[in-house]
């Protein structure tokens, strides 16, 4: 399997569907750990710490990605990081999380669907890679 950082550098900045549009429509399976009419919450599948889960908005809306966020997104963008909370709790992350959003190629992202992970049950280190 590739690295991130090659998986990153391939990837091509696009609207067209992703794998995520798959998960969402259940066309492949997922763990889903928390979904509403707007949001859905499952875990990745290459975990980087103990619990690690992508927040995803279910319509894209032009979303590929942070950069690309408008105006018109706001309310979304506060959805997404308000269920990162939710996630959080229902997940026992007491002693605290990570949130993180790659952005563009610099910022290690490999599916244009924007998505936070949400990264817990370690202690994070800093600077990130
Ligand atoms: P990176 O791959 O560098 O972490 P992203 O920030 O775009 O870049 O993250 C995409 C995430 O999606 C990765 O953490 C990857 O493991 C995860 N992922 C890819 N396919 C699936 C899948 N089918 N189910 C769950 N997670 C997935």
């Amino acid at each position: 399997m590739a690295s991130e950082k090659e998986a990153a550098l391939a990837a091509v900045p696009s609207h067209s569907h992703t794998i995520f549009d798959k998960i969402i429509n259940k066309e492949i399976p997922s763990n889903v750990v928390y979904e509403d009419d707007e949001v859905l919450a499952f875990r990745d599948i290459d975990p980087q710490a103990p619990t690690h889960i992508l927040i995803i908005p279910k319509v894209k809306d032009g979303l590929i990605g942070l950069s690309k966020a408008e105006e018109r997104h706001c309310e979304i963008l506060g959805r997404l990081l308000y269920t990162a909370k939710l996630v959080a709790k229902q997940e026992g992350l007491e002693q605290g999380f990570r949130i993180v959003i790659n952005d563009g190629p610099n910022g290690g992202q490999s599916v244009y669907h924007l998505h936070i992970h949400l990264l817990g049950g370690r202690q994070m280190n800093w600077p990130p890679g």
